[in-house]
């Protein structure tokens, strides 16, 4: 291998102010000889920046500043490329490897890539409107200038049906006004017109501002750029300016429980007796019982073949008890 003799590090800012930079963050930047980034990111580190060379792009050139990065990199030099938030989440890590590979780099070609995490906006935000996240969730971007709208529309459906807390991402610009006017008509699909929603504007930012609506009026909050609109699932609530995703679900779908759970059944440390074995179980006795996996399908609302494809196969319900007690 021939030894590195440039270095590239992808390095996340976190939300906005200094504050926010990890120990992580700060040394890579420290030790950069050139730094590049989106002009407001540079001016948020500008007192970490002296004596080193900046180069400051504009939004749309990306791929412009992982160019020049590798250049740089190539001729000997430590630079660090900035990104608001985690430099991998719709960030400058996959245009910038891209770049790299079209170059014809490869891990251990001379040029060392370094990755430093950030603080998300979903982790910034959320931590600013109480315990949102505290069940399953996911991030969609609305901004349909790389990915096409039946993909983003897609993804919202799927995530709203299957009950995700959600963040979105770039969700208003100036031209672009109309996205979150159709997620929000795709999410009231599947959720309740008073679902919370938080609106976080410039969190840790000399603008942040915090609104808190609902899936119905989330309209007339001010969405920009600037935000991330944060939507709750079936169970988030907002109490005393809080906005709380309960970890359990257990209590809220008596569905789920379907045949045989009893609550004061549950065991600490153990699955849910609706949880996988428990559910199989049910699922097994039920079948047993007569009803067909079509009928079965619609009362947990999975898939046919999922719920055939289970049943085909052999359960053997004393087995897993005893593996489950082994845990
Ligand atoms: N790499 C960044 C995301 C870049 S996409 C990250 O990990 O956070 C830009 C979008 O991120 C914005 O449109 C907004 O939705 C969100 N965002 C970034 N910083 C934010 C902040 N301080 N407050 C609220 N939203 C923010």
């Amino acid at each position: 291998m021939t030894p590195a003799t440039g270095k590239i590090s992808l390095v996340g800012l976190g939300p906005g102010s200094l504050a926010d930079l990890t120990g992580r963050a700060r040394a890579a930047i420290a030790e950069a000889d050139t730094v590049i980034g989106y002009v407001t990111y540079i001016r948020l580190i500008k007192d970490l920046l002296d004596g080193k060379e900046v180069i400051k792009k504009a939004m749309t050139e990306e791929l412009d500043r992982a160019i020049e990065a590798y250049e740089r990199a190539r001729a000997g030099r430590k630079v660090a490329i900035i990104s608001s938030g985690d430099a991998g989440v719709y960030g400058m890590a996959g245009p910038t490897f891209e770049v790299l590979f079209q170059a014809g780099w490869t891990p251990g070609s001379g040029v060392e890539v370094n990755i430093v995490p950030g603080a998300s906006a979903i982790n910034s935000c959320a931590s600013l409107v109480g315990a949102p996240l505290t069940h399953d969730f996911c991030a969609i971007s609305l901004s349909d200038l790389l990915t096409p709208w039946p993909t983003i529309a897609r993804r919202l459906d799927a995530a709203a049906c299957a009950d995700f807390v959600v963040a979105l991402y770039n969700p208003k610009s100036g031209r672009r006004t109309r996205q979150i006017e159709e997620a929000q008509r795709i999410f009231l699909r599947h959720r309740a017109a008073d679902t919370p929603v938080a609106v976080v504007k410039a969190a840790f930012r000399p603008k942040q501002d915090i609104q808190f609506t609902t899936l119905a009026k989330m309209r007339e909050a001010e969405i920009s750029m600037m935000t991330t609109v944060l939507i709750g699932n079936s169970n988030t609530y907002v109490r005393d300016g809080l906005m709380i995703t309960p970890r359990g679900y257990a209590n809220k779908y008596e569905a789920e429980s379907g045949f045989a759970a009893a609550r004061d059944g549950e065991k600490a440390g153990v699955s849910l007796s609706t949880g996988l074995t428990g559910w199989l179980a049910a699922l097994h006795a039920a079948h047993a019982g007569g009803r067909t996996p079509a009928e079965l399908a619609r009362t947990y609302r999975l898939p046919e073949d999922y719920v055939a494809a289970v049943l085909s196969e052999p359960w053997a319900a004393e087995a897993d008890a005893a593996a489950d007690d082994a845990e």
